[in-house]
């Protein structure tokens, strides 16, 4: 098991975000954490990275009790968080974006570097030193997936990462997606179905900070009666 969600309970001052969320992603696995505005998706990745730490329950990672780690730790684990406002810094370039993101675990041999992103996404090496704030919300988006692989996850939460983008550039994240899926686990969130059923192998389904269903894409796909009750229909 490489990450484990037990019973996990996150409030915002007294407002209860989470309330009992338990998943489980096993090594190698695309899942999709599903659920309308508010359901709790960011909460939860953010619980996961100790942005909003869980008041009750715990968060494990690869074994290790992660609950009450600071997200600087956490990352240091070996999770790379993309969240939803993607954070560049808008003064930098994209190769200083990447660069400023560099960190390899002591003891492991990297797998990427600003190089190797620049051979293996076109678009990215393109765009090398136009500034970060004057990219695209598309181009912006790849890059933070990129500026996510400088640090070697090997775990990815990925927070709508389609969220605000054009058809034509939510295939490029797709099929960004799917290359990353050879070599990572891969956990994001999304409001509707039709990228996760594409992406994932399984879903659950959060509503009010509660998981209300756990799922194989297969039988979400055929079940439109689920789809309809808990997801924005897009
Ligand atoms: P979205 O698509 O809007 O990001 P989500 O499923 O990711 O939806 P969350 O952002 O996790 O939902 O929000 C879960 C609940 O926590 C919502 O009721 C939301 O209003 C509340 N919440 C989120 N962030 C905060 C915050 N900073 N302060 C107080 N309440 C918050």
């Amino acid at each position: 098991m490489m990450l484990k969600l037990n019973d996990v309970h996150t409030y915002y001052g007294e407002s209860h975000a989470l309330q009992g969320v338990s998943i489980e992603l096993n090594e190698g696995e695309t899942v999709c954490l599903l659920g309308r505005n508010g359901a709790g998706k960011s909460t939860t990745l953010k619980t996961i990275v100790g942005l909003t730490p869980a008041r009750r329950g715990t968060v494990e990672f690869e074994g290790v009790d992660i609950t009450a780690l600071p997200p600087y730790k956490v990352a240091r684990l070996g999770v790379g968080l993309v969240p939803e406002d993607r954070r560049m810094f808008p003064d930098l370039t994209v190769r200083e974006n990447l660069e400023v993101a560099r960190y390899v675990r002591p003891g492991t041999t990297p797998q990427w570097s600003v190089e190797r992103i620049f051979d293996e996404y076109d678009m990215l090496a393109e765009l090398e030193h136009r500034k970060a704030g004057n990219l695209s919300g598309g181009q912006q988006q790849m890059l933070a997936v990129a500026r996510s692989l400088m640090s070697e996850p090997k775990l990815l939460l990925l927070d709508e990462p389609n969220e605000g983008l054009a058809p034509v550039i939510v295939n490029q994240i797709g099929a960004l997606i799917e290359q990353l899926k050879k070599t990572t686990t891969i956990l994001f969130t999304d409001q509707s179905v039709h990228f996760a059923l594409k992406h994932a192998e399984r879903a659950y389904i959060l509503e009010k900070g509660q998981v209300v269903c756990s799922t194989t894409s297969q039988e979400l796909r055929e079940n439109e009666e689920l789809q309809q009750r808990y997801l924005s229909v897009a």
